[in-house]
């Protein structure tokens, strides 16, 4: 196993997600005994870091985690967790849900603890007076029952410098989603960038883009097997993470323990990609999108008549046109309506104004109509809402 240093902490590279375990499909209930396999194989292979988060799995990965870890001794391992402030009803007792997940974990503390989901959107609930939520997660941490607080990102370079500024001093890592698709697709190069230059570590989740990457179309696949006929596609992109050095964390949600060995043999040594495998990932990833090549040179802002963020919007755009998910959606939640792609007027001038040639207006025209149809965030939390009233008896 590769290991990181992270303030003097032996991390395992390849951390283990538990937002995927094998669950039976009519009853929810998750395979105990799959997950005690998968997680003995892995600690005996020297898998040391466990990723779980409220919500996962209808509130039920935290409790199989704790049960697969329960014969380890408590400082054999590490765990990390996360505050649902993207799902919550209302203002709540936020003490109460974090003792809450300390019970469903059999801890008395995390090693991590995240903020999870910051967007445009959470972000005003995760900053809001009323809500309470930092000062609290904090308090926590001084009471030595978080020793080390990131937060999960999903929205744009922008966001996270300007989050990061405002909290100057209080975080040690953020979880980001990077893979050799999203360097590109969803900025996370400028990302890994930002958190590095504020001295940070970076933590990273989907590396694999919810397995599509591990399982890539035929023709894709066949440009891989010519470079080496014995690797999974999944390798591919865990060896690209590998060669970027500030990557403390690679955290795989895995269900089976064949995917739990493939991984491990990855992690097993760090084999550096050549820059000619580099170039066919990238080839690949270039094959995979689907939106628009707008690079973000804001060439055509200054003369937008309602002065919409073209570029923001187009990065919106591209990641609907990959896969319509209610986290995109919540980057569109948080703006004002005057901010939306159904502000456009129309007036073309961007279309003139874009090196790319790209036709904005027909584009902004598609995420209006996508974002109105789509998955939204405020649907999908309401389930949530529920759960958590019912967890902190609020009914
Ligand atoms: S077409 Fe829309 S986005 Fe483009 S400049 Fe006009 S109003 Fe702005
Ligand atoms: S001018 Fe074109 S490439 Fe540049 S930000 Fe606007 S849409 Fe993107």
């Amino acid at each position: 196993m590769i290991y990181s240093d992270f303030q003097g902490l032996k991390l395992s590279r390849l951390g283990f997600g538990c937002m995927r375990f094998a669950a039976d499909p009519s009853t929810g209930e998750i395979n105990q005994e799959t997950v005690n396999e998968m997680f003995d194989f892995a600690i005996a292979r020297g898998v040391n870091y466990f990723d779980t988060a409220y919500p996962y799995l209808g509130g039920k990965s935290e409790i199989a985690m704790a049960e697969a870890l329960k014969k380890y001794p408590r400082k054999s391992y590490y765990i990390a967790d996360k505050f649902p402030g993207h799902s919550l009803p209302g203002p709540v007792d936020n003490i109460a849900l974090f003792n809450l997940s300390l019970q469903k974990c059999r801890t008395d503390y995390f090693d991590f603890y995240l903020l999870h989901n910051i967007t445009e959107w959470s972000v005003k609930i995760y900053e809001s007076d009323e809500y309470h939520i930092i000062p609290d997660i904090l308090k926590m941490k001084e009471e030595g029952k978080i020793r080390h607080l990131g937060f999960s990102f999903h929205s744009g370079p922008a966001l996270l410098e300007e989050f990061l500024t405002r909290h100057e001093g209080k975080f040690e890592f953020v979880q980001i989603q990077c893979n050799y698709l999203d360097w590109s697709l969803q900025d996370a190069k400028k990302k890994y960038d930002i958190i590095t230059k504020h001295g940070l570590g970076v933590w990273v989740m989907e590396p694999c883009r919810g397995g599509r990457l591990a399982k890539l179309s035929e023709e894709n696949s066949a440009k891989l097997k010519q470079l080496n006929p014995e690797a999974s596609d999944a390798s591919w992109a865990f060896r690209f993470l590998q060669d970027l050095p500030n990557i403390k964390v690679v955290l795989s949600g895995m269900n089976a323990v064949d995917q739990v060995e493939d991984n491990l043999n990855t992690f097993e040594a760090h084999q550096p990609l050549t820059e000619e495998e580099r170039s066919v990932l990238f080839e690949i990833a270039d094959s995979m999108k689907k939106g628009v090549p707008c690079t973000a040179c804001r060439y055509c802002c200054d003369g937008c008549p309602v002065q919409l963020d073209i570029p923001y919007l187009l990065s919106v755009y591209n990641d609907y046109k990959y896969a319509l998910s209610a986290v995109s959606g919540m980057r569109l939640d948080g703006l004002d309506e005057s901010q939306l792609p159904s502000a456009c007027v129309q007036c073309g001038q961007c279309a003139h104004a874009c090196p790319q040639s790209i036709d904005v207006p027909k584009a902004l025209a598609e995420l209006s109509e996508m974002y109105k149809n789509g998955p939204h965030w405020a649907e999908a939390a309401k389930a949530r809402h529920k759960e958590i009233r019912k967890d902190l008896n609020m009914d």
